[in-house]
């Protein structure tokens, strides 16, 4: 957000970029030292200082410290070196950022609103400087990335996703807002630290906690209106998809753990067919984890399938799902199953071990997303191998730790045939024929930072499920040969602002198709009204527009 800054806070906001003339004018002369320096100087010296820090944490201090000192520097340096700097504002940085919250927090970003406010939570809202929000982002920090319960520590989640809104996609930072609702924590270190920023209780459930989130909801659309955006973000699995449903068609919202997850990951395995020559109906799939991640990709594949002429039956069948019992079978003696894992109950006695199950299922696409680290063992790994002549694998878990396989052990284990994507990044890995693979990242950010400046421009405020297929059938489109030939499911990083407006056009272009957007008279030209629309991170000039006025006439004698 900015304020209208004193003499002092203009001088620190750009820095050695204010020319002589503005210093002179703005009464900031010899406050800065001589050298003026061209905003592409400036960057290269954010590169040098992240460099110097060899801690992850350091260059994440670092780079919010940028953000709040230099708004258009960060999302520029963000912008441009998203392979180097995504890690650090995103997974799996972030992730150490969460935990060691309290410590590294510096200067307040976004809002905290508590179940202490309820009944109260408009005039929080109304407390938050910018009138203009159009999208937020809000955790509950039930589920913070595979690391569980961070409580209100879950801030950087927000924080760090919106960050990619604007640095991605371009909408506007001051558009933003990242939200944490405290209702407390059930993570007993949190509650035991003498750092944790958050309410200390245990979690606030049942009816006073959906009555808060109600009033949320209604306090978000009374006070930013119907068509802001309000995208959930890592809340626990029995909540995540409660609200989705409670919600869609209701509020423009969408949840990005079950369906950005979605999306990207069959961006991904579409991309894939490309490569394995198949439909995507004729491949079996074996989910280690039956949450948020598994079945929000399970459904989305299912509904491909049946763009493919598949029967909704037949696609079921094609999907065996693991969660923490074991394999979810029809009227399982362990039970453990909800309605949405219902519908992918095999037919079958059950199977207690991965391993089993992809002896029995003989899948041709492997996806882990339970946060167990190390769950696709070297057995397993072989086996898929032994299946398939390009066997699939997504080792989707964060952060790092938490990811099913490396992409080395992926390679390995099948003579390096594996096409292989994953939710963290992984370093290349020279095959043994001596080509360079790149494996993809299955991140999110392919896709709602996209999604999200499509639905902002057209001016959706129900994003339904075909925008989520059209937006990965959009993001497969744009892999390249290239790409592809060095094991990459996704395109490169440093593409992916492209990306996010091409997505951002089929998904405006799909909602004036619809019915679905609110934005009159439709664009002549979709893509020049939506980078139109974009944050420039350039500076814009300090001074306005001066000129010389003729002499005054004298005054009748
Ligand atoms: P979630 O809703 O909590 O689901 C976790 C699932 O894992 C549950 O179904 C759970 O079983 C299952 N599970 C736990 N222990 C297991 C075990 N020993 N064996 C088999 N299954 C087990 O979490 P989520 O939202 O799906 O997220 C899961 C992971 O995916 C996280 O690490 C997250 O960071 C990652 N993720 C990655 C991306 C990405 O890369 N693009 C996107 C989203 C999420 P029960 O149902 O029986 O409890
Ligand atoms: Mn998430």
């Amino acid at each position: 957000v900015h304020f209208i800054p004193d003499n002092l806070a203009a001088y620190d906001s750009r820095g050695m970029a204010f020319t002589i003339e503005e210093r002179q004018a703005m009464g900031i002369h010899g406050l800065l030292p001589p050298r003026v320096k061209s905003q592409e100087e400036q960057v290269e010296l954010c590169k040098l200082s992240i460099e110097r820090y060899e801690d992850p944490l350091n260059k994440y201090i670092y780079l919010m410290g940028l953000l709040d000192r230099n708004e258009h520097l960060f999302y520029r340096f963000v912008g441009e070196n998203v392979a180097d700097t995504m890690p650090i504002v995103y997974t799996p940085t972030v992730g150490l950022a969460c935990q060691k919250f309290g410590l590294v927090y510096r200067r307040p970003r976004g809002l905290f609103i508590t179940i202490h406010d309820k009944g109260h939570v408009y005039d929080i809202l109304k407390n938050w400087p910018e009138t203009d929000v159009r999208a937020i982002v809000v955790t509950d920090g039930e589920r913070i990335l595979g690391l569980g319960d961070l409580g209100a520590c879950g801030m950087g989640i927000p924080v760090g996703k919106l960050s990619l809104y604007t640095a991605l996609a371009g909408i506007k930072p001051h558009q933003c807002l990242p939200i944490t609702l405290d209702v407390g924590t059930n993570n007993q270190t949190m509650l035991d630290d003498p750092l944790y920023i958050g309410l200390r209780q245990r979690r606030v459930r049942g009816a006073e906690y959906d009555e808060f989130i109600d009033e949320f909801m209604q306090a978000v659309v009374k006070r930013f209106g119907q068509n802001c955006l309000i995208q959930f973000e890592d809340f626990a699995n029995a909540n995540a998809f409660r609200l989705l449903e409670k919600y869609r068609g209701r509020y423009c919202t969408f949840n990005d753990d079950i369906q950005g997850t979605a999306a990207v990951a069959v961006a991904g395995l579409i991309a894939s067919l490309r490569i394995t020559n198949k439909r995507l109906s004729d491949n079996v799939f074996v989910f280690q984890g039956a949450g948020e991640a598994s079945l929000g990709i399970a459904e989305l594949c299912v509904m491909a399938m049946k763009n493919e002429g598949t029967s909704d039956a037949d696609a079921r069948s094609k999907i065996w799902m693991v969660d923490s019992k074991g394999l979810i079978v029809k009227n399982r003696p362990e039970g453990g199953l909800n309605e949405h894992k219902e519908k992918f109950a095999q037919n079958c006695s059950p199977i207690r071990t991965l391993a089993e199950v992809v002896n029995v299922a003989k899948p041709s696409v492997l996806i882990g997303a339970a946060a167990i680290g190390g769950a696709f063992t070297a057995d397993i790994l072989r086996a898929m191998g032994e299946l398939n002549a390009r066997p699939v694998v997504f080792a989707l878990s964060n952060p790092t730790s938490k990811a099913e396989c490396t992409a080395e052990e992926a390679y390995a284990n099948t003579d390096d045939r594996a096409i292989f994507a994953s939710g963290s990044p992984f370093p290349e890995y020279r095959a043994k024929d001596g080509r360079v693979l790149r494996p993809g990242q299955g991140n999110n950010a392919y896709i709602f930072p996209g999604l999200a400046l499509g639905v902002l421009c057209a001016g959706i405020v129900d994003i339904s499920e075909d925008f989520m297929l059209l937006a990965a059938e959009a993001l497969a489109e744009i892999v390249s040969q290239d790409s592809l030939d060095h094991g990459s499911l996704y395109p490169p990083l440093a593409e992916i602002q492209e990306c996010s407006v091409k997505i951002a056009k089929k998904v405006l272009e799909h909602a004036y198709r619809t019915g679905k957007a609110s934005v009159q008279p439709q664009p002549l030209d979709a893509e020049a009204f939506i980078r139109a629309q974009m944050y420039d991170v350039r500076y814009a000039a300090a001074l306005p527009p001066r000129y010389a006025w003729p002499a005054p006439a004298h005054a009748p004698a």
